[in-house]
């Protein structure tokens, strides 16, 4: 039961910050390899995006990215670590090999985009296989007289992404690490050559709608007095010069925590952050919104999307309701700045999904919502996460920027950035995704 209520230490050997699946699953492993980790959260565990997705584990991606390979072995790792965590700790994370299947219906305008985009896979030797209109039909009884098939990628899975969050940081508790919730770090700690300084962000916003009143890791991570500088969490932050000197720790309201390296896992508050360092990492947050239905019988066990842009993706969960979100890049209100863009939802994003849906699943008419919620990404403009050390401050690693697909990636990340922070090389190239590039620009 007190897993997740480590005494607080004064030192450690590294700090993750960020309790979504980036950071528990980054805690986790290194946790597992001996190291003195301590992993801070802001609020509860799975807070952010990590508490608020689909659940869908989807290898789709444009088949010239880096992320083609990213994707499929972090697919490949699901089984061996929901097993893992089931033996560590206890919990079930309902992840299972379902497969997502493109569906495909007559008269649509982009199934030559989809199909271009399963040969680009198909070619690469990945697991992908194209669906006839009877393969598709036996799939699922929702699906319309005038499908034509689709493409299904049979390594992909579903999990409960919340579930999959508590296992990873109780998994990290029970292999010796600390995990803190409710702590956040306001500060990174700098040894200047006068003195320890704060590097303490002036402006923090959190999001709106979090989910639980009064935790929003702005509310109690921004410094009193703080404001919004022109241009939002545009960074870095001009005013006052960033310090100069090695990063020795972070503060938080409990207390300074010293310690040889940090993991920034905070998605799009990894910009306003890292911002006093004088450093851009230009993650930005964009929301998804998302609805789930009555429980209904079982009706289909593959995942799906439908649609290129917009599109839909939906599954239906071990409860029996239907999980259906979509619209993304029609969803541009907040003009992407963290203290505008609200997890609440929007009827003209409700208005799209419950369309799409329709025209895939007219059977389901009548079918009752039981709730709507949004949730807040970190993206960024090449689509690409921004992972490794960073140039500036080695002993500072970043994990962020996974846009849609942050739960997928979960367990590939905590093996990779595990590796960089012991050390090691990483079992992926990771100079692809390296902060550097948005410095070229
Ligand atoms: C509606 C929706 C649907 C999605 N569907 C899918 C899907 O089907 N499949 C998929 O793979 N991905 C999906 N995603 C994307 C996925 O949820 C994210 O990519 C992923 O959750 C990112 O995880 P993370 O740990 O990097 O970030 P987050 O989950 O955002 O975690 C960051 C954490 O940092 C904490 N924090 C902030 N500041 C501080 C601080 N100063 N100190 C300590 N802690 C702090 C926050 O409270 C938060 O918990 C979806 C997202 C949304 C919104």
């Amino acid at each position: 039961m007190s897993d997740l209520l480590a005494p607080f230490p004064s030192s450690c050997d590294v700090v993750v910050l960020g309790g979504g699946a980036s950071g528990t699953s980054i805690a986790y492993q290194l946790a597992k390899r001996g190291v003195d980790v301590l992993l801070l959260e802001a609020g509860d565990i799975a807070q952010g995006a990590s508490g608020r997705n689909g659940g869908l584990l989807d290898t789709a991606v444009d088949p010239g990215s880096p992320l083609v390979d990213y994707y499929y072995r972090s697919a490949e790792l699901w089984p061996r670590l929901a097993e893992e965590l089931l033996d560590t700790a206890g919990i079930d994370v309902e992840y299972f090999r379902s497969g997502t299947l493109q569906v495909v219906l007559e008269g649509d305008t982009d199934k030559d985009e989809i199909d271009a985009e399963f040969r680009g896979h198909l070619e690469q030797g990945y697991d992908v296989r194209w669906l006839d209109r009877e393969q598709t039909l036996a799939l699922s009884p929702l699906f319309p007289e005038d499908t034509l098939g689709g493409w299904l990628r049979p390594m992909d899975g579903q999990v409960n992404p919340i579930m999959l969050c508590y296992a990873l940081a109780l998994g990290t508790a029970r292999h010796g690490g600390r995990v803190r919730q409710g702590t956040p770090a306001t500060a990174l700690l700098v040894q200047t050559p006068g003195g320890l300084v704060a590097a303490e962000p002036r402006h923090y916003p959190g999001i709106t709608g979090a989910r639980s009143a009064g935790g929003a890791p702005g509310s109690a991570a921004a410094p009193t007095g703080g404001h919004a500088a022109p241009g939002g969490d545009a960074a870095p932050e001009g005013r006052s010069p960033a310090p100069t000197g090695r990063i020795v720790g972070v503060r938080t309201p409990e207390g300074d925590v010293l310690c040889d390296q940090i993991v920034v896992a905070l998605e799009p508050w990894t910009r306003p952050f890292l911002a006093p360092l004088g450093l851009d990492v230009p993650v930005r947050p964009q929301r998804g919104q998302i609805f789930v239905t009555e429980p209904l019988p079982p009706l289909m066990e593959v995942a799906c999307l439908y649609g290129v842009d917009p599109y839909i993706y939906w599954r239906q969960t071990r409860h029996g309701g239907l999980t259906i979100g979509g619209a993304r890049p029609q969803d541009t209100h907040g003009d992407f700045l963290l203290e505008s863009v609200s997890a609440a939802t929007t009827l003209d994003i409700q208005r799209i999904v419950l369309g799409m849906a329709a025209r895939v699943h007219p059977a389901l008419s009548d079918t009752a919502i039981i709730r709507w919620w949004g949730g807040v990404m970190g993206f960024t403009e090449d689509l690409l996460p921004v992972l490794g050390r960073l140039e500036e401050h080695p002993n500072v690693v970043t994990a962020c920027g996974f846009c849609p697909n942050g739960i997928l990636c979960a367990p590939l990340t905590g093996r990779v950035i595990a590796d960089v922070v012991v050390g090691e090389e990483p079992e992926v190239p990771l100079e692809a995704y390296a902060r550097r590039r948005f410095a070229a620009d």
